[in-house]
């Protein structure tokens, strides 16, 4: 299920440049769910396309995970102006975009505090849920859920950039 291409569902749609639609292969079972688009992602049209995305794709490439091979999306797909966090009435109104993107995944990776808290309603440090795979509802059925940290809270951090690197450990073992 895709947005239309002029969709306005929420005020997000006032400030992009671009929708900024999944980018991979949607039947591979492996989702990535960032928060929101970034100024190059606006730009382009593709999520993680900027600092963060070549974070990402350093460490999947370490792990021996393509980027072709599994599926990246983000909570909502217009820019919030700013980089701000999405809203949780935006993340609602974009919801159903998401919902069609990760049901019947085999594991779902939620990249960075936002998108845990949309997706597992957790709203407390990232450090106490970290690379423990859990279960969430997705309309009606349960899918695996994987959460961790946002490449670009690595950049500083050698914790959460080692934990990071776990997940993607994690993810290429699930992927076989
Ligand atoms: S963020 Fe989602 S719901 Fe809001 S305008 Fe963009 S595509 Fe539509």
């Amino acid at each position: 299920m895709r947005p239309d291409a002029d969709c306005r569902l929420c005020g997000l749609c006032e400030g992009r440049t671009n929708i900024v639609l999944p980018d991979g292969d949607a039947s591979s079972g492996i989702v990535f769910v960032g928060e929101a688009p970034g100024e190059n992602e606006d730009l382009e049209g593709r999520p993680f396309v900027g600092r963060s995305g070549k974070i990402l794709d350093g460490m999947m490439q370490d792990a021996g995970i393509s980027r072709s091979d599994v599926l990246i999306t983000n909570t909502v797909k217009c820019r919030p102006p700013g980089n701000r966090d999405p809203t949780p009435d935006e993340m609602h109104a974009c919801r159903a975009f998401l919902e069609s993107e990760i049901v019947g995944a085999k594991l779902v990776i939620g990249l960075g505090k936002s998108a845990c808290r949309d997706l597992m309603g957790f709203d407390g440090k990232m450090s106490e849920i970290v690379n423990r795979i859990t279960t969430i509802r997705v309309g009606e059925v349960d899918v695996r859920f994987l959460p961790t940290y946002h490449p670009a809270a690595t950049i500083y951090n050698k914790v959460s950039r080692e934990e990071l690197r776990r997940t993607m450990a994690i993810v290429r073992e699930e992927m076989g």
